[in-house]
């Protein structure tokens, strides 16, 4: 459990003490805002309020500048996420996304994504991704069926996917990735592939393919229960996944992770540093971090007012902090690694951790293994096409 006091850690972690002074080399910005709440939505994030976003982007920044005096950066990912960034009033948008471009490192490339809804990126939006540096934008498409976005009470309709893109890439932005969801209440196999076709047909260098979940507290969950929508059948879901996999495949996709795919080169190496169980710092409200020097992780409080009431007290805005044991670590490095499609490299976890994952895990390798689930050999570990199919199964049991 989180047991470390939030002020403590706060001191901790901005005080302008210590010679611990771990480089952060990616960065997360969570801006909660968005023009409704889809059905479905477990992140935090609170309906649009005009009077929020200037005390917000201050406090975004403030956080930020308390990072500052205590470590060193050399910043080559940036991400973006939310709620929806661009929902944000252009000069404002700038105003965050340069000063988080300010703590790239000019000698190394940089990935800096923003996501963004369908529908609210005008002309004057891209400007402000492109002016602040944004090269990469991940787009919440979902679905290019009218009827599916309804179940999932997204307020877009398809055909401003396609004008998102075209409003990006004419502003210069050609790294487009987009998000999509199968297995939505009432898809079959015949139109989930005809959105994987409208999607195909946008040319984007990245394609996230989420199966749905029904979170607890959420508006679609409580449809679940009282019997208003019914789960796609599991098999049709596995079936869904499966035929993702190949059509993508055929396409020129490569499938680097358990739901997501890009052409060569482009895969999000944000993400990635996630899988890698790599540090990063998170801002924002119910923003997280790893500072993987030292183990900790962080957790923001998840409620904007609270979040920005903190920052101006000078107080830490985080409600969980937590140093991880090296058990712990192994853990998150087992999950998050096996993940990805190239599995993990039993050398460089050996390096990390001083043990091999056979020997961290043995009990679990061997059932998962027996499974079918799991490839060992003398230099990775990796799940099957089965393993990848029960990908939840197989998390648990390192958690
Ligand atoms: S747009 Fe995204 S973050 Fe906003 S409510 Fe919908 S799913 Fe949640």
């Amino acid at each position: 459990m989180y047991a470390m006091p939030p002020t403590e850690s706060y001191k901790l972690g901005h005080g302008a003490t210590t010679a611990f002074t771990p480089r952060i080399r990616s960065l997360y910005a969570h801006v909660p805002f968005c023009h409704t709440i889809c059905g479905y939505c477990d992140f935090y994030s609170e309906v649009f309020d005009k009077q929020a976003i200037g005390p917000l982007v201050d406090s975004l920044l403030a956080e930020l500048a308390c990072y500052e005096t205590a470590h060193a950066f050399s910043v080559d990912t940036i991400f973006v996420g939310g709620g929806t960034p661009t929902t944000l009033p252009p000069e404002l948008l700038q105003k965050l996304l340069t000063k988080l471009a300010s703590l790239a490192d000019r000698n190394l490339p940089l990935e800096f994504t923003s996501e963004a809804n369908p529908a609210t990126v005008t002309p004057e939006v891209a400007a402000a991704l492109v002016n602040s540096g944004v090269n990469r934008v991940s787009i919440g498409a979902q679905s290019f069926d009218a009827g599916e976005l309804q179940v999932l009470e997204r307020i877009h309709r398809p055909p401003q996917v396609a004008e998102t893109i075209r409003i990006a890439r004419a502003a210069g932005i050609d790294n487009v990735s987009i998000d999509l969801i199968f297995a939505v209440p009432g898809q079959s196999l015949a139109s989930w592939m005809r959105n994987l076709d409208a999607a195909l047909a946008l040319n984007t260098d990245h394609l996230s393919c989420y199966g749905l979940t029904f979170e607890p507290g959420t508006p679609l969950h409580r449809q679940l229960s009282e019997g208003r929508v019914r789960k796609v059948d599991e098999d049709l879901e596995a079936e869904m996944y499966e035929a993702t996999i190949e059509r993508l495949a055929r396409e020129g996709y490569r499938q680097y992770e358990v739901s997501n795919f890009a052409r060569p080169g482009r895969e999000c190496r944000h993400n990635l540093r996630y899988w890698n169980n790599d540090g990063y710092l998170g801002i924002g409200p119910s923003a997280c971090g790893f500072l993987a020097d030292r183990g900790l992780r962080y957790r923001n409080v998840p409620d904007t007012a609270a979040y920005v009431r903190a920052i101006r007290a000078g107080k830490s805005p985080q409600i969980e902090s937590e140093a991880l044991s090296r058990e712990a670590q192994m853990r998150d490095a087992a999950w998050l690694g096996l993940r990805q499609n190239r599995g993990i490299d039993r050398a460089t976890f050996r390096e990390r951790y001083a043990q091999d994952f056979v020997d961290a895990f043995p009990a679990a390798v061997e059932e998962l293994r027996l499974d079918g689930l799991l490839e060992v050999d003398d230099a990775t570990i990796r799940l099957t096409r089965r393993g990848l199919l029960l990908g939840n199964h197989v998390a648990a049991r390192f958690l």
